[in-house]
């Protein structure tokens, strides 16, 4: 047997390696892209954050000037006293013994709400326009009293003395004090424990208006970087498919140019044998294999010149009729007599502006592909609706991949790529139908299930 395609399989082979190589780059690169965005990302993250803690111990810092400003009066000392004074006397009591402990930690928050509305005053009197807004509260932590070197802890817990203000979620510690007081007579010693908290709700927000200004441009950067990817990515990917698809075509042509040449040379060589006496049967069924391959060869060189030169419309009216549409479904059907095409229309004859043997290429084409694909059964129709001339080829082949069906209008677009080649073509059939019906104005879409079949419609304005 003669190999007829030595050199296709060589470059399919050589075309699949390169894609893999290709696909395998792209893919790492994907990978470096995600990796690269994803440690930008982090050290923008931790660039931010660090700005944020900065910005936060910044605040608080002025937030306990501010209190230390407001602990810095003889006003505030009389408020301080006053709950002090107070505990220490009612604690005397308690220790010696005069009230109860349930009537004790009462009285220690007796005047709380009184205590409460002067440290309002007081801080609303003391306050600056360039103050935060905060809330300050004194909580007693432990009385403890030390009689003859005994120690006996009153209280101990957590007891609010006095707030400006319902109390915010955010407590900051922001002093802790100790008292230590004798009796008159040196009989016992009290020291008072307490903790002072301040809070300031809208920290976060502020910090973050602050940072307005860097998160947006932060944000910003890292939308443009990935845009910057990402257009690079999609340019490689398509740049790798128009390469494929290339690859696929020089395969694709080496093949079908290969097989009618090889069949030629031949049936030549058979005709050149001067010294066998050939039947006249033998002879003329050469001669016929020759004429077949030549026209063969014909039609891929017109197919290709067609493709790469854009048709040019010719939009005088014609009057097409049904009739003359059949012949040339007749005219078709007797070269694949085995396959039920029907024909419908919606008129007789139609008028459109648009050249006849344009229409015919279409027409064949669609009708071509259709048995190319595995079609049994071809219905054809045509239709005007809403000012357009409508032709429909519908078969029940082997269909297109939803996934494929955007691109097999494509140049040299085929579904069977590499060296699959179940059916023999160039993927420049679409593509010229898809130019002529574009040069006429009109659309060509597509619809179709695999293993079910395909609908192909043309629509021209007429
Ligand atoms: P070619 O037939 O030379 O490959 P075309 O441009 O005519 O090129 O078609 C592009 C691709 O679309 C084909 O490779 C084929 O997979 C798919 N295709 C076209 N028509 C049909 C059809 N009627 N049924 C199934 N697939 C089709």
């Amino acid at each position: 047997m003669i190999d007829l395609y030595p050199q296709k399989q060589t470059d399919s082979l050589y075309g699949s390696k390169h894609s893999k190589q290709m696909k395998r780059k792209i893919t790492l690169l994907i990978g470096a892209c995600i990796f690269t965005v994803i440690a930008l990302a982090t050290i923008q993250g931790y660039f931010i954050y660090n700005t944020y803690k900065l910005y936060e111990k910044e605040i608080n810092t002025s937030i306990k000037k501010q209190i230390a400003r407001l602990e810095d009066t003889e006003e505030w000392e009389k408020i301080n006293d006053t709950w002090s004074i107070h505990s220490k006397k009612y604690a005397k009591e308690y220790a010696k013994g005069k009230i109860t402990k349930s009537s004790f930690t009462k009285y220690l928050t007796i005047k709380k709400d009184s205590l409460s509305g002067a440290m309002k005053t007081y801080m609303k009197k003391m306050g600056q326009p360039e103050d935060y807004d905060i809330d300050y509260s004194v909580y007693l932590n432990s009385i403890t009293v030390i009689k003859g070197g005994k120690k006996n802890t009153l209280f101990d817990g957590k007891i609010l003395i006095l707030a400006n203000d319902t109390l915010k979620k955010n407590k900051i510690l922001s002093s802790m004090g100790r008292w230590e007081t004798k009796d008159s007579n040196d009989e016992l010693i009290l020291v008072i424990k307490s903790n002072r908290y301040y809070s300031f709700d809208e920290l976060q927000q502020i910090i973050i208006s602050k940072m307005a200004g860097l998160l947006l441009f932060s944000v910003a950067l890292m939308a443009f970087v990935v845009f910057l990817y990402y257009m690079s990515l999609k340019n490689l990917i398509s740049q790798k498919r128009i390469a494929d698809i290339k690859t696929d075509f020089v395969n694709n042509i080496t093949h079908e140019f290969q097989t009618p040449l090889a069949t030629m040379d031949i049936a030549i060589k058979t005709l050149q044998r001067k010294d066998k006496q050939m039947s006249p049967e033998h002879y003329s069924n050469t001669l016929a294999m020759i004429a077949r391959q030549n026209e063969r060869l014909q039609k891929l060189f017109r197919q290709v010149t067609e493709a790469s030169v854009a048709p040019i419309a010719n939009k005088d009216s014609i009057q097409v009729t049904s009739e003359e549409i059949k012949n040339m479904i007749d005219d078709f059907k007797l070269f694949k007599p085995d396959i039920t095409i029907e024909f419908t229309s919606q008129k007789e004859a139609f008028t459109i502006s648009m050249d006849r043997f344009h229409l015919n290429t279409i027409l064949i084409n669609l009708l071509d592909n259709a048995v190319k694909y595995g079609a049994t059964r071809i219905v054809t129709d045509l239709k005007i609706t809403a000012g357009n001339f409508i032709l429909s080829v519908e078969d029940n082949g082997k269909g297109i991949p939803v996934q494929e069906q955007s691109s097999i209008f494509d140049k040299f677009y085929r579904v069977d790529k590499g060296n699959i080649h179940n059916n023999k073509g160039l993927g420049l059939g679409l593509f010229y139908i898809k130019q002529l019906v574009q040069t006429y104005g009109g659309t060509i879409s597509v619809k179709s299930e695999e293993h079910t079949g395909s609908l192909f419609t043309i629509t021209i304005p007429i």
